[in-house]
C-alpha cells in the first residue's frame, strides 16, 4: 500500500474546529504518515450562507499546533496548500454539465415556494418528504427569469452497497434517496458534487470521515458510477460521546481544540489523547509518543462502537 495512500481532511468552515473534527484530521494524518502517503487539507467552503469568519484560520491553527502538516495544494507566498473549493468552482460546473449531457442530471426550475408546498402536502399525507421529481423528465425549456438548480437522477429502484473498512458491507435502499441538488442556483456546488469531483481529481485512496456522513455515501457511490470513476475505500469513524454517553458538549469539557491550546495543554499530550478516541494500540497502553502512534496506526484497530471522551483522562496524561 506504500505510496498509494492519499487521504484528505475536508472541513467546512462553518464553525470552530472541535474535538470530533480534529480527531478525523488526526486519524487521516496518522494513516498517511504510517504508510508514507500524502495528507491533503481541503477547505470545503462552498456554502456561503454558513461561512463563519475566522473558522479557516482556527482550523489551520489547530492543525499546526498539533503538528499535522499537509503535503500539497496550490502555492501561495512560498507555502503549499491547503486547497479551497471556492477557488475551484469551474471544475464543479463542468462536472454538472457533463452529468446533464450524459443524462444523469437535470435542471430543476421549481421555486422554493413550490418545494415547500410539496413538502407540506407530503407531510399532511404522512408520506416521506423529498423532491417530487417534477422536472426530471421535462424537456429543457427554461422559464424566463428562473435560474435553475441541477439535480442528480438517482436510480428509482434497487439498492446501493459499499464496503466500509470499519462497518463491513453497508446497503441502502435507492428508493430512499432523493434527487439531490448538485449545483445550486447561485452557481456553487453542493457538498456532494464538490466532494466527489475533488476526491477523484486529488486521487484520494481512502475516505476517513465522521459517521454522520454514512448516509451521504450511497449518493456518492451513485455519483461515482454516473461519472465512470472508481470510488475510494471508505472508513466511517465512530462517534465521540461524553462519559454519560450523551452527545459531546461543553459540559463534558472544552469542545473547541483552540481552547486546549490556549489553556496550555502540550500538543504531544493532546495527540496521544485524541488518538485513543476510537483507536487503540492494544488493551492496556495509554501513554504513547507520536512516533509510536504513527508506527502502530491501522484501520483494523479502529473501534466500531462510540468513543468516550473523558476530560479527566487528559488531565492525568
Ligand atoms: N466538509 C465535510 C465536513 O465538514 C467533509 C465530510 C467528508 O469528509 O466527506 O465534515
Amino acid at each position: 500500500m506504500t505510496d498509494t495512500v492519499r487521504v484528505r481532511y475536508a472541513p467546512s468552515p462553518t464553525g470552530y474546529p472541535h474535538v470530533g473534527n480534529i480527531r478525523t484530521a488526526l486519524f487521516n494524518w496518522l494513516f498517511a504518515r504510517h504508510h508514507s502517503g500524502k495528507f491533503i487539507v481541503r477547505i470545503e467552503d462552498t456554502d456561503q450562507a454558513r461561512y463563519v469568519p475566522g473558522a479557516v484560520e482556527a482550523i489551520l491553527d489547530g492543525l499546526c499546533w498539533l503538528g499535522m502538516d499537509w503535503d500539497e495544494g496550490p502555492e501561495r507566498d512560498g507555502v503549499y496548500g491547503p486547497y479551497f473549493q471556492s477557488q475551484r468552482l469551474e471544475k464543479y460546473r463542468a462536472a454538472a454539465e457533463k452529468l446533464i449531457e450524459s443524462g444523469h442530471a437535470y435542471r430543476c426550475y421549481c421555486s422554493l415556494e413550490r418545494l415547500e408546498d410539496v413538502r407540506a402536502a407530503q407531510t399532511a399525507a404522512k408520506q416521506p418528504t423529498g423532491y417530487d421529481r417534477k422536472c426530471r423528465d421535462r424537456c429543457d425549456i427554461s422559464p424566463a427569469g428562473v435560474t435553475p438548480v441541477v439535480r442528480f437522477k438517482v436510480p428509482l429502484t434497487g439498492t446501493t452497497t459499499f464496503y466500509d473498512v470499519i462497518r463491513g458491507e453497508v446497503t441502502f435502499d435507492n428508493s430512499l434517496l432523493d434527487d439531490f441538488v448538485l449545483l445550486k442556483s447561485d452557481g456553487f456546488p453542493t457538498y456532494h458534487l464538490a466532494n466527489i469531483v475533488d476526491d477523484h481529481e486529488m486521487k484520494i485512496s481512502h475516505v476517513m470521515r465522521a459517521e454522520e456522513w454514512l448516509s451521504s455515501t450511497p449518493k456518492h457511490i451513485q455519483l461515482y458510477k454516473a461519472m465512470g470513476y472508481e470510488p475510494p475505500v471508505y472508513a466511517h469513524l465512530p462517534m465521540i460521546l461524553g462519559p454519560d454517553r450523551s452527545k459531546l458538549s461543553k459540559r463534558h469539557g472544552a469542545v473547541s481544540i483552540i481552547e486546549y491550546k490556549d489553556q496550555g495543554y502540550l500538543p504531544e499530550t493532546m495527540v496521544n489523547f485524541l488518538s485513543l478516541l476510537g483507536w487503540s494500540l492494544d488493551a492496556t497502553t495509554e501513554i504513547m509518543n507520536v512516533k509510536t502512534v504513527i508506527d502502530n496506526f491501522s484501520l483494523e484497530r479502529i473501534s466500531k462502537t462510540a468513543a468516550i471522551f473523558n476530560i479527566e483522562k487528559l488531565d492525568w496524561m
